[in-house]
């Protein structure tokens, strides 16, 4: 396995990358409503990728044919994007890639439209979590059994499942690079995290069992006993000073500068 190191002006490629991946994903946070269909979503999401000098990086990626993977409810990853109708009370994953001159950046957010259930907004509450307990062990010296074992802790102490079956990855001018990162692990075990290096950090989740199977469309993959599932992703540098968010999509519009200029200033 050869995890490639990225060059700080290499990783400020990917910020940049990734500034316009996290403002798509705000755009569509607030498109999302009862009555939208996910190819209304895809639509706007490329429209505005492409409007900033980018590419949908998933568009045509092994014959994918969306911008974006939109996936409702029981739909964990990949869903296409289609003529699904949002209705109150869904939960709606949404994935995007984004190419800026060669320089991928991955990120994923799982929604709630509406008001949703009890169950829902435990699950979305937890797998966000434990996708930034991971990311804060994204440091020099930490291992990625760290990172993983991050995730599993948070996701199974709330009783939820983690799908072992599909894996965060390595992140650069191709969209996957090692090391694959699964959602479960053994802390200081794994290879050792060093500056330079980018992951695509994704804790999928089942609200019910763990198994997961695929649609006869070949891309859509489903909780197998139709439990709601949820997705969060960020691409995360390891820098000197600790871990580098490059898809800030949870922060409000602006504030991604002042993060960037943290993170280069050090602490
Ligand atoms: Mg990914």
């Amino acid at each position: 396995m050869a995890i490639i190191r990225k060059s700080p002006e290499e990783v400020e490629q990917m910020a940049a990358s990734g500034r316009i991946l996290a403002r798509c994903h705000q755009i569509l946070r607030a498109k999302a409503r009862p009555g939208v269909t996910t190819a209304e979503l895809d639509e706007a999401a490329e429209r505005y990728i492409r409007s900033q000098g980018a590419t949908p990086a998933f568009k045509g990626y092994n014959g994918f044919p969306g911008s974006i993977c939109a996936s409702p409810n029981s739909m964990v990853v990949h869903g296409i994007p289609g003529d699904y109708t949002l209705a109150r009370g869904d939960v709606l994953a949404l994935d995007i890639g984004v190419d800026l001159d060669g320089w991928i950046a991955d990120a994923a957010v799982t929604l709630a439209i509406g008001q949703v259930s009890e169950i829902a907004a435990a699950l979305l509450e937890t797998t966000r979590a434990s996708l930034f307990d991971a990311v804060e062990q994204v440091r020099p010296g930490n291992r990625l059994g760290d990172v993983s074992a991050a995730v599993q802790r948070r996701v199974e102490a709330a009783g939820f499942s983690i799908i072992r079956s599909l894996v965060g990855h390595g992140v650069g001018r191709a969209m996957h690079e090692d090391p694959q990162i699964p959602n479960y692990g053994t802390p200081g075990t794994g290879p050792l995290l060093e500056e330079g290096m980018v992951l695509a950090i994704e804790p999928m989740v089942n609200a019910g069992g763990p198994e997961v199977r695929l649609a006869p469309d070949n891309w859509s993959v489903y909780s197998e006993d139709g439990s709601l599932a949820a997705h969060f992703e960020h691409t995360v540098a390891v820098t000197a000073d600790g871990p580098r968010i490059l898809t800030p999509w949870h922060l409000e519009d602006g504030a991604e500068a002042a993060v960037a200029a943290q993170s280069a200033g050090g602490r």
